[in-house]
Formats: structure tokens, sequence, C-alpha cells
């Protein structure tokens, strides 16, 4: 049968303390299912006080099991065992009910359990995987007269346990899940029983006895609590039930349990007909859970703790039935040495700790395990275990990732000469005329910096000296860079997490969203109707006494969530802004070089010509370059006196390195390029669209689009967004999310993106939706 919990209050627990272990301190109770464990603190320290119904021999064991473990050269910490006043182990208690049980004191483990702890830091689960692996390898060999107890949590007997238990599950749809689930398990069982492995494992690695020393993130594994089901038993039961834990509640459950059992195989190898059968041992334990919970809910009523894992691994267990187990063993496989080996995955491990420590702290990484990127070729990434990614969302490497003409024009300027803008400089000069020759006639003047940062900081000297004016009007949810005084004219930033809110230099005007603003699709006027929300902001400028310097907006705004802007806005708003004396900044930084398709520069789509123009990220496929590009009567209006000198802007480097690229668009035919691949793509995102409410607007231009994730009640759905570019990424496409509410898919490849692959994306994004849909 299954023992009640002993019946002891604080005022028992610190008699006990002290007459025994002469120990004077507080008690609290401390959650636990089936032994009453108290805090101690006092003088001396921190203690687990734990009263039990087990005899002393129990507690012999699992004394012994912690210095065994303690000896460990691992990192989880464990609490050893304090001897009673007369030297003894532990100490008889009789509880309030009369009852008799055993009480012992160790010492407290500082940390967090994970199960309450925030969400976990990339490579966590990793880390606790090779930690755990440790600490069953210094279990390895280890004997014991206590061992062989034939508990309940020994997996060997999981199967008996859990058909012993399961008729006291209340409800039949999950009794029947249980059953079904048992049944599948049991069959596999049936065939690879013989072969496993057996030796002495903890068996409990769950994330209650999972300790971390940091909570939000969730990071640093440090403390392994309660060793009371260390036992014999199969070795792959340990990572699996650890596993089976770490997968509850879990956004992408098999992704957390490959990223775990990939770090444990670090440490404790493990063969490959065990790694089989690991995804079916975890639901097998899942099952004994639920069933003896079920089985001792039935005796204590109203401990609540004792089902505290029923409804998540309820939930686990009927995703799981679903779930592609045969790929899931494959992706296991592969991450226990098929394509990147221990030595590389410890590798990572160690340089995102190392990346931790040396790096600044907001500098964010992508994916929940993050990618350790190592070359790049054309329209593909490769991972250090040359695992290949077609990459749907780098723009920068405009013309393709190193691509040949680019890199080789930067090492032969390289070797040849790299100086500043002082002397006289023939790729210099190619380079401006070039750029100028894909820009209306009236943008003639280039300057030349090193970032889009750097070209919008420059535009808004430019249009200043120009306007004459102060005040700025922006776009809302708009990014312009990360100077303090772009920050300033970024909603994105200054309205999102962090930010301190607006300045008042600056006006925000509507973002012409037809799918979630004030005016829709059918409204043919959009253009003008959002673009009088310019004027608004221009007259609240003026009504304040104050003058306008201009107006910055991206030509498709890109943080904004890909916004294709209805046809006549920029014509009308940039007529605003100049009939009030304000210079019209177009900010091509993600947009410009041809990535439209049909013309050079996005802004040429809306038939306008702006005052300023900004580029950056594709301009050296890489390389820090950007320019600025005006009109020669603003550049005499910047032209005070005062030079404009730029250490780094416009070194010959650079210059080879932006006229290459240039010269690829033009001679790889990239533009058209992008135009026919936009198209075909823009075309099977729309498909999926019609065929899923999911999908709630597919928009964008060339290979610059966007794609909005919704709930079922057409609510902006920021998890759906993250999980499927998850799922892509587990099939090797590379994607990310935008725009203000996080809920955009942004998709903007290299222009050298063929409409192979836009096939191939489509058909990875249907079934991630899929996946992902079928989650939420
Ligand atoms: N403008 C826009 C529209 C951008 O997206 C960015 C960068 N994301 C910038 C400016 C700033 O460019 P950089 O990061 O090169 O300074």
């Amino acid at each position: 049968g299954i023992p009640r919990r002993p019946c002891l209050g604080p005022e028992g627990a610190i008699s006990v303390a002290l007459s025994h272990w002469g120990l004077e301190c507080t008690a609290t109770v401390l959650p636990g299912d089936r032994d009453l464990n108290f805090h101690l603190i006092g003088e001396e320290g921190a203690f687990v006080l734990k009263v039990m119904d087990a005899c002393e021999a129990e507690i012999e064991l699992s004394a012994a099991a912690l210095e065994r473990l303690a000896g460990s050269s691992g990192s989880l910490e464990v609490g050893l065992p304090l001897a009673t006043l007369d030297a003894q182990l532990s100490c008889k208690v009789i509880a309030l009910d009369g009852r008799s049980h055993r009480a012992w004191v160790v010492r407290w483990v500082e940390g967090v359990p994970l199960a309450h702890a925030g969400p976990r830091a990339p490579g966590l689960l990793c880390e606790l995987g090779q930690e755990l692996g440790k600490a069953r390898m210094r279990l390895e060999g280890w004997v014991h007269e206590g061992l062989d107890r034939g508990l309940n949590w020994d997996l060997r007997r999981g199967l008996e346990v859990a058909w012993g238990h399961e008729s006291q599950i209340e409800n039949s749809r999950d009794r029947r899940l249980i059953r079904e689930t048992l049944a599948g398990v049991g069959l596999v069982l049936e065939s690879r029983m013989e072969g496993l492995r057996v030796g002495v494992i903890h068996g409990d690695g769950n994330d209650h006895n999972l300790l971390v020393k940091d909570t939000f993130p969730a990071s640093g594994a440090c403390g392994l609590l309660d060793v009371g089901d260390i036992d014999r038993s199969w070795v792959i039961a340990e990572p699996a039930i650890a596993a089976a834990y770490l997968m509850l509640d879990e956004d992408d459950p098999l992704g957390a349990c490959v990223e775990f059992v990939a770090g444990y195989n670090q440490t404790d190898p493990i063969p490959d007909e065990e790694l089989e059968i690991l995804l079916d041992l975890a639901r097998l334990r899942l099952c004994v859970s639920v069933c003896v919970a079920a089985a001792q809910r039935a005796l204590e009523p109203d401990n609540e703790y004792l089902s505290v894992t029923t409804g998540p691994a309820l939930r686990l267990l009927r995703f799981l039935q679903r779930a592609d187990r045969s790929g899931f063993n494959h992706t296991l496989l592969d991450a226990c040495g098929g394509h990147a080996s221990s030595a590389e995955l410890a590798n990572e491990t160690a340089l995102l700790s190392r990346r931790k420590r040396a790096l600044a702290p907001n500098l964010s990484l992508s994916y929940s395990k993050p990618l350790n990127i190592v070359r790049g070729e054309g329209r593909y990434l490769f991972d250090s275990g040359g695992a290949a990614y077609l990459d749907c969302v780098n723009n920068v490497p405009h013309v393709g990732h190193c691509h040949p003409d680019v890199v080789a024009a930067g090492a032969a300027q390289m070797g040849e000469l790299n100086t500043n803008t002082r002397y006289l400089s023939d790729v210099r000069v190619r380079f401006a005329e070039r750029l100028l020759s894909t820009l209306p006639d009236s943008l003639d003047v280039v300057y030349l910096v090193n970032s889009g940062s750097e070209a919008n900081e420059l535009a808004m000297r430019l249009a200043r000296a120009h306007s004459g004016g102060s005040d700025w009007v922006v776009l809302g949810a708009a990014y312009h860079g990360n100077t303090a005084a772009l920050v300033e004219l970024s909603p994105y930033k200054f309205n999102g997490p962090g930010g301190s809110g607006g300045s008042k230099h600056v006006s925000v005007a509507a973002l012409p969203d037809r799918y979630r603003g004030e005016w829709g699709y059918e409204e043919a006027n959009a253009g003008e109707l959002y673009a009088e929300d310019v004027l608004r902001c221009i007259r609240e400028i003026k009504d304040a006494g104050k003058t306008l310097a201009g107006f910055i907006a991206e030509s498709i705004p890109g943080c904004g969530g890909q916004v294709v802007l209805p046809n006549g806005y920029l014509a009308a708003a940039y007529d605003h802004v100049r009939s009030e004396g304000g210079v019209v900044i177009a900010d091509e930084v993600q947009v410009g070089c041809g990535r439209v398709g049909t013309h050079w520069w996005a802004f040429e789509t809306q038939g306008v010509t702006p005052d300023i123009v900004t580029i950056g990220k594709p301009l050296g496929n890489g390389h820090p370059v950007g320019a600025v590009v005006t009109s020669a009567a603003v550049a005499r209006s910047f032209d005070s006196g005062m030079e404009y000198f730029n250490t780094f802007g416009g070194n010959p480097v650079s210059c080879a390195m932006a006229e290459a690229v240039l010269k690829v668009v033009e001679e790889e035919d990239l533009r058209e390029n992008a135009r026919i691949t936009g198209e075909r793509l823009l075309y099977g995102l729309r498909e999926l669209a019609g065929r899923s409410p999911r999908l709630g607007d597919v928009r964008g231009l060339g290979l610059y689009i966007g794609i909005v994730c919704v709930t079922a009640d057409g609510d902006a759905d920021p998890r759906l967004a993250e999980r499927v570019v998850e799922g892509a990424r587990r099939r090797g496409v590379l994607l990310s999310t935008d725009g203000p509410l996080h809920d955009v898919i942004k998709i903007k490849p290299p222009i050298v993106f063929l409409p192979d692959d836009a096939d191939h994306l489509v058909s990875v994004l249907d079934r991630a939706f899929n996946e992902a849909i079928s989650l939420s």
C-alpha cells in the first residue's frame, strides 16, 4: 500500500531538532508528496528535517548515496546528513496521531527548484542534462546492500504499478488515455527490454529536485535533492524520468527533451537502442505518476501536492500520443551523436557560458536552443555539426552569404590600401557614381557611413540644417537605429520593453497597417486617409509653437510587421510635410538595393522621391557600410563651414565591397529574381492563409514578406508565431518574428532566394503551422 504522510506540525519539528540534534531553529513545512519535510533555520545554518515512514536501513541507504554523490566532479550540490547528538543518523519520532516514524536531518542546498524558476535560459536544459549525467556516473558501480528494494518508481515495474492503480483515475477520458499509452508502451518494452543496461540511478531528477542558481531566466544548474528513490533500475530510466518532467508545460516538449538528453549523453553516453525507447519510458513514468497520484489522492484527498503533476502530465501524454515519435527518435539520435559530436556540443555549451560572461546581457540570441552558425554560402547557413539551414530571414547578406565577388573585392582592396576619405580614391568615386545611378536624378550627393544608425543620425542633422526646424513625425512601431537620438525617433524602442516613452520633439503618426489599423484593404483611399494622421501630427507641432524638421519612414515598415503601405500614402504624407517646410527621409536600410524586385528602392513603388535616402544593411553584404544620399540643395544647407569627417566612413575596402554588391545585383539580375520569387512565395503563402484562419494576413513586396499569426478569434498570437519559427528551425529553415505585438513571421532572405526555395519554405511553413496549431 501507499503510506500516508506523517502527522506532525512545525512545533513538533522544532522540538525534535532541538532534542536530538541540538539545533535551535525555526521550522516551516516544505511541499512534498510522501515524506514530511521541514525547512529549519537557526544559528548553525539551514537544514531540512525529514520525517518519514522508513526504517533505519532505508535512511542509511539515502545517507550513503548522498555521500557518494557529494564527491562528484559536477556542480550539482547535495545536502549531506547531520548526525544526532548521540552520533546516530536518525531518531524515532511519535507523530500526533500516535504513529511512529523516523526523522533525520540534511544540510539545506541553496538554489531554486527548476519548477519554481522563470523561463529557461538558452543552454540550461543541456547543462542540466550534463550535470545529471555526471551524477549518474558517480553512482556507476556503487554497491550497497540496501539497493533492490522493489520501489514503485522503478520503471522495470512501471507497467505493473500503473496498471495496478489505473482504475482509480476518476475521469474516463484520462483513464482511456492512460490505458492506451500503457498498451503502446507495453508493446515497445516487450521487444526491447532484454538488452537494457541495469545500474544504480538517482531515479527522480524531476523539476522539483533539480535546483538552479538564477531564476530569471532560470540558469546555472546547482543542486540535486531527494535521493529517496535511489535504486537499481534501467540506466536509461535516469534521463527518461528527468526528461518526462522537463517536458511538462513546455511549448516545445520534444525540443526540450532533445536538448536535455543531448546534454546528458555527453557525460553519460547512451547507446542508440536505449535512446530509441527513451520517450516511451518517459511516457511510462508519466503514467505511473498519474496512477499513483490518483491512488494517493483517494487516501489523502486534502493533499493537493499529490496531484500537482497530474494535469500537466495528462496534457503532455495527450500531446505525445499524437506526436511524430519516430521523427523525434531520429532527431534525438542525431543530436546524440549524429551530426554534432559530443565534443562539439560540449564546446557549444561552454561557448554559451563564455558569451554570457564576456558580452553584454541584453544582446539577444535567437531560438530556445541557440544555433552555432559557423559558415554561410549563398542561401544557406551551416552549424558546427555541418547541418544546413535555408536562410529565409537575413537580408544583410543581400546577394547571398559570402558571395565570392564581394569577398574577392574586399580581400583585394584590403591587400592594396585602406585609408580615410582625405585622399583621392578611384574606388570611392566609382562606387558613389554607381550608387547614384540607381537613384532618381534629383538625389545626387552621397555621404558614406558605417551603419544604418549612422546614416539616419546624419540624415537628422541634414534635415535640421535644411529645414531649420526641430521636431519630427515618425510612424507608430518604427525603428530607425540604436543611437540616443534615434531611439527617440523609434516608438518600437521607446514604447517597447525598457523604453521610457515618447519625447516632446517627436510626434507619432498612425502606422498605415490595413490589417489592424483604422482603414482596411477594402478602403480605396486608405493612403490619403492614413496620411491625414501625419497632418494631425504637424498641426500638433505647430500648435505647440514649434517647427517641423522632417518626417522619417521606412518605405515598407519592418519592425511594424512588414507592412505594405497603401497606394498614395507616401505621396500624401510627403506633400503634407513639405508644405510645412519639413524634409522627408526614406529609411531604406532594410528594404533597399533591389529587394522589392520591381525597383531598386522601395519608395519608388509609392511613386515618390524623398529628400534624403538612408541605406545600410544590404549595401556591404555583411560588411559594415551605409550611405546617405540627398539633393545638392540639402547638401548645401549642411555645408555650414563645419567639416564633415568620418574616420571609417567611405574607406576603400568598404567601397570596394559595396561596389561589388551593386554590380552583382545588376549582373545576376537579382531584382528580377526577387520579383519572380517573391510573387511565387506570396502566392503560396496566401494559399496557406486561405486554408487556415490562423494566418491572419500575408503581405509583402518582392522578398520582403510578413505573415500575421492570429488566434481563432483573430487576436494577435505571438506564441503561435514563435512556435512556427521554432518548428521551421527544426526543419532546417530560419525565420524570425517581429511587429509591435511580435505576431508577425518575417521573411526577408538573401535576394538570391530561388523559386524552388520559395516552394520549400511554403511546405515547411505548412507543416510548422499545423504542428503549432495542434499544440495551442
Ligand atoms: N533603420 C532600420 C529600418 C533598421 O531596421 C535598422 C536596423 N535594424 C536601422 C535603421 C539601424 O541600422 P544599424 O543596425 O545598421 O545601425
